[in-house]
C-alpha cells in the first residue's frame, strides 16, 4: 500500500475478503466491506442482521474490530469516516466490487483517486502457502473422484444434459459444496472449449470432454479435464491426442522458478505445430492460453497465456491445460493442476491422462 500510495484498501464479499478476514460473507445488497487503512487500525463493516455471521470470521475472532450499521445508516459515511483519518493517497477497491459501490464510494470521498487493489492483493494471493495447498491437493483429489466414475455413468444414448447431472451430483457426493461448472462436449461440440451441455444424444465413437469443478468446504476450488471416448476412436484422432497428450505431459514438467508464464504457453505449442491435421499444424487448433491460477476463485492470477512475461514463483498453483478444436468435427483437452516449487513442478493430479475409454 505504502508503495502504491494507496491510504485505504475496501473490500467487499468476495474472495479477496475470503482470503484477508476469513469472511465467506453473501454478496448482498447492503454494505458489508473490510476497510484497511494505511494507517490505524482495519475494520469490518457488516449491516446489524449480518453481525454475528461476522463476528465468526477469522479477522473479528483474532480481535478485528466490527463495526455494525442499522437500517436507516449509511454505511458509506462510515466508511468515508475511517478512511479520513489516513494518509493522502488513493482508495483500493477490490477487483470485484460492485459499480454501484465504486460510484458511491467516489461520492463520499471525492478527492481520493480510486485504484484496483488486485495489484496489491493478487501478488499475496498468487502465491500458495502449504496450507493452501493441501487445500488444493484435496480438492484435486475430490474432482479426480468424479473422473472416476464417469466410466460407469456415460453410456451411448445419453443426452450430454443427462451426463452432466450425474456428474453434478458426483460433484456434491465427493464433499464439494457446490458446483461451479460442468463441461460434457461430445462429438462436434468438443469443438467449443466452453461448450456447456446440451440436448446431443452422445454415439458410439464420439470424443466427450468433460471438464468439471467445484468449490470445497475450505473455499479452494477443484478443476480437471479428461477427454473420454465411446468405443474406438477415428485414427487420426488417436494421433492427434497423442500428440496432445506428450504436449501437456513436457509443459507440465517444463514448469520452474526459472520460466515465464508465457515460455510454458509457448512450449507446448512448439510440439504440437509438426502434427497436421485437416491440412494445418495442430497448434493452430488450440485456441486459448495453456493455464490459469486457481485458489479462491477458479480463474485467478497468474495466466499462463503469451505476452505475460512474468516469471513463475515458488507456491503459485495453476492449470496446464492445453487442447485442441476442430470446428465442426471434435475437440481435446487434458487438465492438470500444478504447484511450481523451488524443486521444480508438482502435480496435484495422479488420474491417468490418457484418452479413457468408455465400452459401446
Ligand atoms: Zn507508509
Ligand atoms: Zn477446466
Ligand atoms: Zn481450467
Amino acid at each position: 500500500m505504502h508503495d502504491d500510495d494507496v491510504a485505504a484498501m475496501i473490500i467487499t464479499p468476495g474472495a479477496d475478503l475470503q482470503y484477508i478476514a476469513g469472511y465467506d460473507a453473501k454478496p448482498l445488497e447492503r454494505l458489508t466491506a473490510l476497510v484497511i487503512p494505511h494507517s490505524g487500525s482495519p475494520a469490518l463493516i457488516a449491516p446489524a442482521l449480518e453481525a454475528g455471521e461476522a463476528r465468526e470470521s477469522t479477522f473479528a475472532r483474532s480481535g478485528g474490530e466490527v463495526i455494525t450499521w442499522s437500517e436507516t445508516d449509511d454505511p458509506f459515511l462510515i466508511v468515508a469516516d475511517l478512511v479520513s483519518d489516513s494518509v493522502s493517497g488513493a482508495i483500493a477497491v477490490d477487483d470485484h466490487m460492485w459499480a454501484q459501490r465504486v460510484v458511491r464510494l467516489r461520492q463520499v470521498l471525492p478527492e481520493r483517486p480510486q485504484v484496483l487493489a488486485g495489484s496489491i492483493i493478487n501478488a499475496l494471493r498468487q502465491k500458495k502457502t502449504p496450507r493452501e495447498i493441501e487445500l488444493l491437493q484435496e480438492a484435486a483429489a475430490a474432482i479426480e473422484s468424479v473422473h472416476r466414475l464417469v466410466p460407469t455413468i456415460v453410456r451411448s444414448g445419453m443426452t450430454e444434459s443427462e451426463v452432466a447431472h450425474h456428474i453434478g451430483a458426483a460433484i456434491i457426493d465427493a464433499g464439494h459444496t457446490g458446483v461451479d461448472f460442468v463441461i460434457v462436449a461430445s462429438g462436434p461440440n468438443g469443438a467449443n472449449p466452453h461448450h456447456s451441455v446440451s440436448e446431443r444424444v452422445i454415439g458410439i465413437g464420439d470424443p466427450i470432454v468433460i471438464d468439471i469443478g467445484g468449490t470445497m468446504p475450505s473455499g479452494y476450488r477443484s478443476d480437471c479435464t479428461r477427454t473420454y471416448v465411446v468405443g474406438e476412436p477415428a485414427a487420426e484422432y488417436s494421433a492427434a491426442f497423442e500428440v496432445l497428450l506428450n504436449a501437456q505431459q513436457s509443459s507440465v514438467a517444463f514448469v520452474s522458478d526459472e520460466r515465464t508464464c508465457e515460455s510454458v504457453d509457448a512450449h507446448a505449442r512448439a510440439l504440437m505445430h509438426g502434427h497436421h491435421l485437416d491440412g494445418r499444424p495442430l497448434d493452430d487448433y488450440f485456441i486459448h492460453r495453456i493455464g490459469h491460477g486457481i485458489g479462491l476463485e477458479s480463474h485467478e492470477e497468474p495466466y499462463l497465456v503469451d505476452g505475460n512475461t512474468d516469471v513463475l514463483q515458488p507456491g503459485m498453483a495453476f492449470s496446464i491445460e492445453p487442447g485442441f478444436y476442430v470446428p465442426g468435427r471434435f475437440g481435446a483437452r487434458i487438465e492438470d493442476i500444478v504447484v511450481c516449487t523451488k524443486e521444480g513442478v508438482r502435480n496435484l493430479n495422479t488420474l491417468s491422462r490418457d484418452l479413457i475409454r468408455i465400452p459401446a
